[in-house]
């Protein structure tokens, strides 16, 4: 699929991997449609963007199931129709499901702690698909569905929520290719390893240090290594079902 006047949404526009995604698609003449629970970051995302393309923000929450609704209706009456949805708006809520001294349990991950990552980085990844999807049919248009998950999929330590929600939002991306192949709509999955943005530059400066020696390559990846990424499946219509790992090796 060309991306060139086709209508993408993406979740998480606003910031970070999502905004370097906007900027990627518009050199290629896409139409946006940013959703961001931030409004601030949000308007600031359209007016820069507002220079080169047509771009609308949506603010609203993913894991509000009728705001959620409305936004889709909202893009649609804005837009005609959709052409690629990015899930890619997420969180992190890191901390060990238990700690212990001295044979005692000093803290637990609480279900609040646990609950919200899954709701923004699940729920919400699952609710904007299907409404996205939804619309892709109703208005009778190829369609591409692409769900950022994350290296952590694998399972890291002090990550149960966010490793659960993005080794789920990768199982998804492979159970809607089959789902939506009928409709003329493909998904895929993207799994990003440490690229530098404020969600990385939240962690704390050792950490971030230690995961960069584990990087064969040696170095963090940068957000555009995953826009052009997600434009390469958008572009290549034999792409479908796949969860792309893009690491630097970190892995290996
Ligand atoms: P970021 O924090 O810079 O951006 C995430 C955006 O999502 C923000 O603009 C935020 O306002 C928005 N958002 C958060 N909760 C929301 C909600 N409930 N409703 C709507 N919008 C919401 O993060 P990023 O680094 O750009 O990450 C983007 C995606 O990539 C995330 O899903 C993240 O888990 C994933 N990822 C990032 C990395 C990395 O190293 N940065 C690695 C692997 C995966």
């Amino acid at each position: 699929m060309e991306l060139k006047d086709k209508v993408v949404v993406i979740t998480g526009g606003a910031g970070g991997l999502g905004l370097a995604m906007a900027h990627d698609f518009a050199a290629q003449g896409a139409k946006l449609a940013l959703i961001d629970v931030d409004q601030t970051k949000l308007e600031q995302a359209c007016a820069d963007l507002g220079a080169s393309t047509e771009v609308q923000g949506y603010a609203l929450d993913i894991t509000d199931e009728e705001d959620v609704v409305a936004g889709f209706n909202f893009i649609r009456e804005d837009f005609g129709h959709i052409n690629v949805l990015v899930n890619n708006a997420g969180i992190l809520r890191d901390g060990l499901m238990v700690k212990a001294k001295e044979g005692k349990v000093t803290d637990r991950m609480s279900y609040e702690q646990f609950q919200s990552v899954i709701n923004v980085n699940l729920t919400g990844t699952f609710l904007c698909g299907r409404e996205a999807a939804a619309v892709m049919i109703e208005t009778n248009q190829p369609g591409v569905i692409i769900n950022i998950s994350s290296l952590a999929k694998a399972g890291n330590m002090g990550q149960s929520n966010y490793s659960a929600s993005k080794a789920g939002v990768a199982a998804m991306a492979v159970g809607w290719a089959k789902e939506l192949a009928r409709y003329n709509i493909r998904a895929a999955a993207v799994a990003p390893g440490v690229i530098a943005t404020e969600m990385t530059a939240a962690m704390k400066p050792e950490a971030l240090e230690r995961l960069e020696k584990m990087v064969p390559v040696g170095r963090l990846g940068e957000a555009q290594e995953i826009a052009s990424t997600v434009r390469f499946i958008i572009e290549n219509d034999y792409v479908n079902g796949r969860v792309f790992e893009i690491d630097g090796g970190i892995r290996l």
